[in-house]
């Protein structure tokens, strides 16, 4: 009898995990009170902290905060680098990812991506005056760029003669390019310009040459949970339906958005 019971209390409790397990995420959030988003704390304008107020701020916290908003829920952040997003993300460590990640067909074996919410292109970062006007001007020459990103991988496609230096995060590439280590940085321009912007002396630096590749940000979320995939989506929509999202683009990029971008709204 006392077999039985334990035997009994043991499926009893597998039954209760699982079901816990294949809760979704919608639910799980709701459970806890709060929404744990991946973000980037050293990315000027996308993540960063605020010199005065010391909270992170930045695009994509933005986007965390409304779509936590429509969840009924707080926001919390846990800062990701672009090498362990995607496994913070895999281990449930994070609910989601918003960190100027570039959805493509590679990351997307692992997890699954938001509608684009941002669209960018990768460039180069260069000292003015430096004569460096291109990719093509790379080579042979040492560029900087961060571990895990797409243009690590990019810049070895567009000039293979560039020695290719890999750091954690952006501000370490920029002070490696400021101490003469490299003679470039590249990644997204948006992340260039916050770079240059957030510099003492911005005059100092250019934005360089076409883009190497275009990098649209999708949001990271879990893979196969198709209800929480649909109504970030539709937070998404509505962010750009409401005009929220046109008004912190302006805030944190500086200029309206360019003529003729849309995010991808579908009818309601
Ligand atoms: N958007 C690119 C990527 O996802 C570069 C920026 C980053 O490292 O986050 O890899």
């Amino acid at each position: 009898m006392k077999r039985l019971v334990i035997i009994l209390a043991l499926v009893l409790s597998f039954m209760f995990a699982a079901s816990i397990a294949s809760a979704g995420k919608i639910e799980d959030v709701k459970a806890k009170g709060v929404l744990t988003c991946g973000v980037k704390d050293s990315v000027n304008l996308f993540g960063f902290i605020d010199a005065d107020s010391k909270e992170l701020v930045g695009f994509d916290i933005d986007i965390c905060k409304y779509i936590a908003s429509k969840l009924g829920v707080k926001t919390e952040f846990k800062v990701v680098t672009s090498k362990n997003r995607i496994p913070m993300l895999v281990q449930g460590s994070v609910d989601m990812v918003a960190a100027t990640m570039t959805h493509k067909f590679s990351r997307d074996e692992q997890i699954d991506f938001s509608i684009t919410y941002f669209m960018d292109g990768q460039k180069i970062l260069v000292k003015k005056g430096s004569g460096i006007a291109s990719a093509a001007d790379l080579a042979n020459k040492k560029v900087g760029t961060v571990k895990g990103s797409t243009s690590e991988k990019n810049i070895k496609n567009a000039q293979p003669k560039a020695h290719v230096i890999s750091y954690d995060e952006y501000p370490q590439a920029f002070m490696a390019l400021k101490q003469g280590k490299v003679k470039a940085v590249t990644t997204d321009s948006g992340i260039l310009a916050g770079l240059k912007a957030g510099d003492d002396n911005p005059e100092k630096w250019e934005i360089a040459g076409e883009f190497i590749a275009s990098e649209p940000y999708g949001l990271g979320l879990p893979q196969n949970d198709s209800a929480f995939r649909d109504f970030v989506n539709k937070c998404l929509n509505e962010m750009w339906l409401d005009g929220t999202y046109q008004k912190l683009f302006k805030k944190w990029m500086g200029y309206d958005l360019p003529e003729g971008w849309t995010i991808e709204l579908w009818p309601m």
